[in-house]
């Protein structure tokens, strides 16, 4: 393991030009990962954990696995919600573009736009990831860049 002290950016393992992702996602997913839109509360499947539904979500543009299925909890606010994020898979960027500083948090391998983390969560973390459905993939599908497309 090497560290390397580059700015994220230039460590995106996924690069592709608007229109190859745009190709690529759904119209929604693209609003969300790419446009850093929001869905309507209570609009994904997977607000609520289900029970039976065992493994990684994954990063719904790169396939990045990015939240345990364990760790995910009902918030009542309408997204899916995670307690902890897996090591490495996600950056944390300061956000201002709502008035009042938000945390926002992005897929590590593609630049996506997932959501936000508060710090209101369950223990032991203590953080609310808060993600929009649109952005991941559940487990048990198969995730862009698995070999499937
Ligand atoms: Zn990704």
């Amino acid at each position: 393991m090497r560290f390397r002290r580059r700015s994220p950016a230039e460590e995106r393992e996924v690069v592709k030009p608007d229109a190859a992702w745009r190709a690529d996602l759904t119209a929604e997913q693209f609003r969300v990962l790419r446009k850093k839109g929001t869905e309507a509360p209570f609009s994904g499947k997977h607000v609520h954990p289900q029970p039976g539904l065992r493994g990684m979500f994954c990063c719904g543009g790169c396939g990045a696995e990015l939240f345990d299925s364990t760790t995910q909890f009902d918030s009542g606010t309408g997204w899916p919600s995670f307690s902890d994020a897996d090591a490495g898979a996600v950056e944390r960027h300061r956000d201002l573009s709502m008035g009042i500083p938000r945390t926002e948090v992005l897929c590590r391998r593609c630049g996506g736009h997932l959501g936000h983390v508060f710090g209101d969560g369950p223990a032991p973390t203590g953080q609310r990831y808060c993600i929009n459905d649109a952005a991941l993939v559940p487990p048990g599908s198969s995730a862009p860049g698995s070999g499937a497309a």
